[in-house]
């Protein structure tokens, strides 16, 4: 049997497609392997976003070369899409493949026996279909990631992914439906929805309610048991949408909310499409209608000409937010977009240092939010045996919660009621409540 591994970079979408790739090689009758191994296929599906995530697709498609010289190196992805000749000139990439048409990977393969090279990047920017790669199970996994969405046209000054990814295009309705529909029969729970842009699905159908309504069709998947929201920005957040959202029975009260700044100047520098207030106001709508709601949200530090006083409107505005967890990003310049030209850019020292304050504050606010979780029930999907704690599982809360159990390997894959009664670190420790 051949052989192929995989080796992914970047967001869950690529997870996604690889997950999807995947499952195409075993169709193939390819037994798929780890990306140590010796194969005869390895695949890299590449991420754009920083300089360092090329460096790293750079070295692992050496490494895999390396690893086995007769292998086939196909190189996929982003890095692809926005830089084919560079990726096409590393030495040993034998296949190379943009972020359209990865469902044809197998043809190429048997293509490559007869050409030394095969290049195949569509212009991203004519594709007006979404590319259907579907998944049927995630082995062992109770939850799934789901990619419903393609491409963003929002062109944040900083990002490189609009002209990775395309216009907007979404997955048709039905076949997310029997997609979730075969991964419950298969065991899973929980679906994470994703895309480049989510809040842009059925926008390009002229239709605004496309994601609502999709929400409603998931509700009634019978052994699904929860939808999660994967990245979203605020501007999704109507009164209408709201009023809407809390009636989807199944969904997570926990929302990503992208921030990046909490400076309006800075906001207006990166090109996002709302205001410090407008975002305060949207976070303060979902805290009405949903009481316990988990908030969290990314944050780039050191965007160019942040000053210390941008920086503090940006940290104050992250304190009143009150989010549950924060992820913190130093700005990198990204080759090909606007802001790697803007001046001046902010000094490595200050960066860091910046970084750090506002991670230190996201532990507090992590801290503040699970203390007020303390002596609650909640319902906890179990996810996996506790790695650190003999005896216990480990799971997740609808608010994104991590919770260790001190209950029988037997219940992972179920839905148990804890009562959370104390914390190590960012795990909350619950006890099953009959
Ligand atoms: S919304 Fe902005 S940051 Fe997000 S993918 Fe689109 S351009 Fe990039």
């Amino acid at each position: 049997m051949k052989k192929v591994a995989f080796h992914t970079l970047g967001c869950k979408v690529n997870q996604y497609e690889t997950q999807a790739m995947m499952e195409i090689f075993k169709k193939a009758n390819y037994a798929v392997v780890g990306d140590s191994e010796s194969a005869n296929v390895y695949v890299i599906n590449t991420c754009t976003v920083t300089n360092m995530s090329e460096k790293k697709s750079r070295q692992f498609i050496r490494r895999a070369k390396r690893q086995n010289p007769d292998s086939i190196i196909v190189v996929v992805g982003c890095y692809v899409q926005v830089s084919p000749e560079e990726v096409s000139e590393i030495e040993g990439v034998n296949i190379v493949i943009g972020t359209n048409d990865r469902k044809n990977i197998i043809e190429l393969i048997d293509k490559s026996r007869f050409r030394d090279k095969i290049v195949t990047v569509d212009d991203i920017m004519a594709v007006k279909e979404f590319e259907e790669l579907e998944i049927n199970e995630v082995k062992g996994k109770t939850r799934a990631f789901l990619k419903i969405q393609e491409g963003c046209n929002q062109y944040c000054s900083y990002c490189i992914i609009p002209y990775a990814r395309g216009k907007i295009r979404s997955r048709k309705e039905e076949n997310i439906v029997k997609e979730v529909e075969r991964l419950v029969e298969n065991g899973v729970k929980e679906i994470v929805l994703t895309g480049i842009h989510l809040a842009s699905y059925g926008k390009e159908r002229g239709s605004e309610d496309s994601l609502v309504n999709l929400l409603f069709k998931l509700d009634d998947v019978s052994g699904l048991e929860r939808i999660r929201l994967g990245s979203l920005e605020p501007t999704l957040f109507t009164d209408e949408f709201l009023s809407k959202l809390v009636k989807v029975n199944k969904i997570c009260d926990h929302f990503h909310l992208s921030l990046q700044s909490g400076c309006d100047e800075i906001l207006d520098k990166m090109n996002r499409k709302y205001i410090s207030s407008e975002y305060r106001n949207t976070v303060e709508s979902i805290k009405k209608a949903f009481h316990n709601v988990a908030i969290t949200t990314d944050l780039i530090v050191g965007f160019p000409g942040e000053t210390a006083d941008n920086f503090k409107t940006t940290y104050d505005f992250v304190n009143e937010m009150g989010f549950s967890e924060i992820h913190v990003f130093k700005f990198s310049p990204k080759k090909g977009t606007k802001a790697a030209k803007f001046k001046p850019q902010v000094n490595s020292m200050v960066m860091n240092k910046r970084s750090e304050e506002l991670i230190k504050l996201g532990k507090t606010l992590q801290k503040d939010y699970i203390l007020k979780q303390l002596n609650s029930v909640t319902d906890v999907l179990v996810e996996n045996k506790s790695k650190q704690i003999e005896g216990c599982v480990e799971g997740l809360t609808k608010n994104y919660l991590k919770v260790v159990i001190d209950a029988k390997e037997e219940t992972v894959g179920s839905i148990v009621k804890a009562r959370l009664v104390g914390f190590v670190g960012d795990k909350i420790i619950g006890e099953i409540e009959n």
